[in-house]
């Protein structure tokens, strides 16, 4: 998959993981239930969900579907839909705890909604990190709960015609 700064995103998203094809239901109505192999999410009546219970119970049966979430897939492929930067002098001091609030809001937030998931954080250089997610909603997310916890500036810029974010967060 290529950055998003490498191609052009109008129109290109739709099509790929557009509602029309989504190359990620491919079982259509043979079977009554999908499991994620990879994080265990179940897919039941048309949403994604966790369900420990019913994980063990259903992941041995021959009409569970076995396979790979499209957050999963997502985040094998590489492919965001949005993106938060942080930086500046009081992030690089606080880098730490700053990052133990993102992966808390983050696992809070996947737990609710398997679709929203951490692809990547990336450093860069010393004062700046990048966070990518699978979808434009848990980059605000996080954004917004950084911003609750230590105020700074909080700006949001959507990319032409498409769900893409790309969220900054400075102080
Ligand atoms: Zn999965």
């Amino acid at each position: 998959m290529q950055k998003y700064k490498e191609r052009k995103w109008s129109g290109e998203k739709g099509k790929k993981f557009g509602k029309v094809d989504d190359p990620y239901l491919p079982w259509g109505g043979r079977h009554e239930m999908a499991i994620c192999t990879n994080c265990k999410a179940i897919y039941q009546n048309k949403r994604w969900f966790f369900d420990e219970e019913l994980y063990r119970k259903h992941i041995g049966q021959e009409t569970t579907n076995r396979v790979i979430c499209p957050a999963c897939k997502k985040i094998q492929e590489h492919y965001f839909e949005g993106e938060l930067t942080l930086d500046g002098g009081f992030f690089t001091q606080h880098r730490e705890e700053i990052l133990t609030l993102l992966n808390r809001e983050a696992e809070r937030v996947a737990a609710k909604s398997p679709a929203d998931r951490i692809i990547e954080m990336r450093p860069e250089g010393e004062e700046r990190l990048i966070v990518e997610t699978t979808t434009d909603k848990l980059a605000q997310r996080l954004g917004r709960a950084v911003y609750r916890a230590y105020k700074g500036e909080l700006d949001f810029r959507w990319s032409h015609m498409d769900k893409f974010v790309r969220v900054y967060w400075s102080r």
